[in-house]
């Protein structure tokens, strides 16, 4: 594995290997990589010759209040699993190498960005947008992997390249979890003990609103107050939003009579959690 400080010699070692013929698989993260990262390290090995990595906390996409300077960092641990997770090039930018002047450029994606995520983070989604559409130019033609845990960014993500004509096909990735159900989240180290056992509540509610789904149930307020309610259950939980969206369009279905999509999130502790899952009827 070549690790890279700087753009350029990252961008030269993947226009050589493609020159050679062979494909690259793009993996960006912000960092403190875990079982889902690998997750995808390991699919874009499995697809493609190269597995181009990235370690880059935005700041783009944190709002002032929010963790960015406590974001957990651990870069030796990072390097360890990030090679023996099949990558070959990973990129390591400073703030000053991705952007050595106030960025006057912003992505901004209409339609999916807007509810849930986009509502609560207003500023999160063009953060996002125009970190990844930077990346997607630095790494060059490429399959590009994104887990489903972000649900609503992967969908963000694969309409900008659809949109301006990225020279990238977008695959998406399932969840990983831990053993008991709680999304794998670098995140989740902010977590007490007691928080720790709390916060499997979103995958809990996830699983009751698909319950209701496959007993009958075809009004999507009525899921989304099932959601709502397990979450209302924990003490230590915070609800911020449950919604029942349509899967390709994030709109809200008058009724269930197809594939849905469930998300959730929440505060439980000092950590914002969110979560999602696929449901159908019958
Ligand atoms: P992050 O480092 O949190 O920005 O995440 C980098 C990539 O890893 C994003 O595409 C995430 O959706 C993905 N990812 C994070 N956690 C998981 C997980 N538990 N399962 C699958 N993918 C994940």
């Amino acid at each position: 594995m070549r690790v890279y400080d700087t753009i350029a010699e990252f961008r030269s070692s993947l226009d050589e290997a493609r020159a050679a013929g062979r494909r690259v698989g793009l993996v960006p993260t912000m960092g403190f990589l875990h079982e889902g990262h690998a997750s995808l390290m390991r699919a874009a090995a499995a697809d493609n010759d190269e597995v181009a990595a990235t370690i880059f906390v935005n700041p783009l996409q944190f709002a002032a209040g929010e963790d960015l300077e406590s974001y957990p960092r651990d870069l030796a641990r990072d390097l360890t699993i990030c090679e023996s997770a099949g990558v070959t090039h990973l990129l390591t930018p400073s703030a000053a190498e991705m952007y050595p002047r106030p960025i006057a450029t912003t992505v901004s994606v209409a339609g999916v960005s807007a509810p849930m995520e986009g509502a609560s983070r207003p500023h999160f989604f063009d953060g996002v947008a125009t970190v990844v559409a930077k990346l997607f130019n630095i790494c060059g033609p490429c399959r590009a992997y994104f887990g489903e845990k972000d649900y609503q960014q992967l969908l963000v993500v694969r309409r900008m390249a659809a949109d301006l004509d990225f020279p990238v096909e977008v695959v998406g990735c399932p969840i990983v979890r831990e053993p008991d159900g709680l999304a794998m989240s670098s995140r989740n180290v902010y977590l007490g003990p007691a928080e720790r056992q709390a916060a499997t509540v979103l995958s809990r509610a996830l699983e009751a609103g698909s319950a209701a789904i496959d007993a009958g149930e075809v009004d999507p307020l009525a899921v989304e107050a099932v959601l709502s309610a397990a979450i209302a259950a924990e003490p230590l939980a915070e609800l911020d939003y449950a919604a029942v969206v349509d899967p390709e369009t994030l709109d809200p279905p008058e009724r269930i009579t197809g594939p849905v999509r469930l998300l959730v999130a929440a505060r439980v502790g000092p950590a914002r959690l969110i979560d999602n899952r696929s449901a159908s009827p019958g």
